[in-house]
């Protein structure tokens, strides 16, 4: 974390000579798990996830700053937002990736959806969740309205665990 302030300052400072009006501009940190950065125009802030911070290299983190900082100069600039053509050519000049995705490692989610499918007695995963929700006792797979009823959330360590054998189907919490 200090040397990701270290990296914000430098960066900040080293921008405000070509882009002075970045002095309006605040940079602090949120708990996203799902994204690297936010560049939110309205409030003029620039947003880095904690979690990101956490599990990536100093050199991935500092793309991640010059990337917001970039869609902060487009707006302000040449109100774009999104990853257009003046975006672009501002992120080459100040040293960002060029590119809407970066290459970075995201934290992966405790929870995985799954459908418990009550005519073959199989456990089938669909898709990596952050939280439980008890609404999923109302949902169904699209146009599968057989599934409602059926999908449930395990913990992804349970499903390893049941994929190798280690744990029974009926030793399962599945949780709805
Ligand atoms: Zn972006």
């Amino acid at each position: 974390m200090e040397n990701t302030q270290k990296a914000i300052s430098s960066i900040y400072a080293r921008l405000l000579i070509d882009y002075p009006f970045l002095s309006e501009w605040k940079v602090g940190f949120d708990n996203a798990k799902r994204r690297a950065g936010i560049c939110r125009i309205s409030s003029k802030e620039i947003s880095i996830s904690r979690s990101h911070i956490k599990n990536n290299p100093l050199e991935i983190i500092e793309d991640t700053i010059l990337h917001e900082f970039a869609h902060a100069i487009a707006y302000e600039l040449f109100a774009e937002t999104g990853h257009g053509i003046k975006w672009k050519q501002i992120a080459r000049d100040i040293g960002a990736t060029p590119k809407a995705k970066g290459q970075f490692k995201v934290e992966s989610a405790p929870w995985l959806l799954v459908h418990s499918c009550s005519e073959t007695s199989n456990i089938f995963p669909i898709g990596e969740r952050f939280r439980t929700n008890k609404k999923i006792r109302n949902y169904f797979l699209i146009g599968r309205p057989e599934t409602k009823g059926e999908l449930f959330f395990l913990k992804q360590s349970d499903y390893q665990q049941y994929k190798l054998g280690l744990l029974d189907k009926n030793r399962l919490q599945l949780v709805q």
